[in-house]
């Protein structure tokens, strides 16, 4: 049985693995696709001292440093099930998709979280030309440019605001006759100048010539009318869905999917660990994951020392 197993191959499993095996304990990563979210990733300019990489640079990075160790690394690896441990120095056990199944004496559980997509068409053949998701990530490759916003939630208006701020125009669409968001962030929007809002209205299609996105379609809900926006950029913030599913009834987790932790990354079963985009912790990003991943691995080898 391992000492640490990791679920999870993104930047917070690659992070955990390596402070775990630096303890010199028996550590294992299991992962549907190591490298995680950052593999969709083009350019990253903000893992700080590193000025620019790619995202298929970097997830290589993570996985070399990963190697350094003595890490058993499992890839291709889904798992369906989280058996906790009975009582205090028995082993949790996870069931994967492959029909295997490990056991450990502590887990941590790192599997993410995805952007949930508009499924129209042209958003996936421009994701990354033109299509975003992360304005912390991608605002700033949209400078002087035009853009549009998808969602009037909270991170849909947050992200109209913060873009506001970088871009020349911003057009923020809510499919509902009204914003969600809360009213004082409402209030913030409505006193930029560079924002204009379109509400009842569905995007039907992102528009571009075969490089990059020069348009938007969408339907106006009051009269079912097709207009085209034309702009450079589309942020979609219609949610971030947590990779979770397989925890539901096991971990706790929070209303929106996310797993409930501590400071510590202590989740509601004892022994169980968890970080990065899959945790309530807030602000989804890489440097936060790495820093989470870490932060559960002492969590973890400090409930080893404690328990055995
Ligand atoms: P993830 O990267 O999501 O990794 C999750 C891991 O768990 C993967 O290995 C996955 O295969 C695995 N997994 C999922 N479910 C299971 C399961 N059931 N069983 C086994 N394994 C499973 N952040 C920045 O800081 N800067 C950027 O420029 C940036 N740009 C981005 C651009 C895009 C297009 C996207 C989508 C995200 C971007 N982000 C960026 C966000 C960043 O990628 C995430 O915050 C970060 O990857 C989170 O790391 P993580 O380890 O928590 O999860």
């Amino acid at each position: 049985a391992f000492d640490v197993l990791v679920i999870g191959g993104g930047p917070a499993g690659a992070s955990a693995a390596i402070y775990a095996a630096r303890k010199g304990i028996r550590t294992g990563v299991a992962a549907e696709r190591f490298g995680g979210q950052v593999l969709d990733t083009l350019a990253i300019e903000n893992f700080i001292s590193v000025p620019e990489t790619e995202g298929p640079k970097l997830a290589r990075a993570l996985e070399e440093h990963v190697k350094h160790y003595e890490v058993d690394l499992m890839n291709l690896q889904r798992a369906s099930a989280l058996i906790p441990a009975k009582g205090e120095g028995e082993l949790h056990e996870v069931k994967f998709e492959s029909g295997a199944s490990l056991k450990a004496r502590t887990l941590i559980l790192s599997t993410g979280a995805r952007w949930r997509e508009m499924n129209v068409s042209g958003e996936q053949e421009y994701r990354g030309r033109g299509v975003a998701y992360c304005p912390h990530c991608d605002g700033p490759l949209f400078k002087g440019k035009r853009v549009a916003v998808i969602g009037g939630g909270n991170s849909g208006v947050e992200a109209a605001i913060d873009l506001a701020g970088i871009v020349a125009q911003v057009t923020l669409i809510e499919f509902d006759d009204k914003l969600r968001a809360d009213a004082v962030l409402q209030k913030k929007l409505a006193s930029l100048p560079n924002v204009t809002v379109i509400k009842s209205a569905l995007t039907t299609e992102v528009k571009g010539d075969g490089q990059k996105v020069n348009g938007l379609v969408y339907k106006d809900r009051t009269n079912d009318e097709l207009r085209t926006l034309e702009l450079e950029g589309i942020f979609v913030q219609i949610g971030l869905l947590p990779n979770s599913e397989w925890l539901k009834g096991v971990v706790e987790l929070s209303p929106r999917g996310e797993i409930i932790v501590d400071a510590k990354g202590q989740t509601s079963v004892p022994g169980v660990f968890a970080a990065g985009d899959v945790t309530t912790v807030p602000y989804k990003q890489i440097v936060i994951a790495v820093g989470e991943g870490a932060k559960a691995s002492l969590s973890a080898f400090d409930h080893l020392i404690r328990t055995t």
